[in-house]
């Protein structure tokens, strides 16, 4: 099953699948703050992506809460940025 809907049109690389990252990562490109993310699959098409410090806050909760959804801020992205993203915030330090 494919969703054709699920395309942004992105600033930087025109149109692109999407995908989700916290602010943290969109907004904190001075040094690399962790990467997290969803394997993809069936169901979950789009990759989701979190900071280190979401991630610490999220084992702590056991789950996506609502305040932890809040704190994140999770934003759409496409999936040419995510992989921007990725590849700064996985980098080591
Ligand atoms: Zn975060
Ligand atoms: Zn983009």
């Amino acid at each position: 099953m494919s969703d054709e809907n699920k395309i942004i049109k992105c600033g930087t690389h025109g149109q692109a699948g999407i995908a989700f990252a916290c602010s943290h990562l969109i907004q904190g490109r001075e040094r690399p703050l962790g990467f997290f993310y969803t394997e993809t699959d069936e169901e979950n098409q789009e990759p989701q992506a979190w900071c280190g410090e979401c991630e610490a806050l999220l084992a702590g909760a056991g789950d996506w809460t609502d305040e932890l959804l809040e704190r994140a801020n999770i934003r759409v992205v496409c999936e040419f940025c995510f992989e921007s993203l990725r590849k700064f915030h996985a980098s080591p330090t």
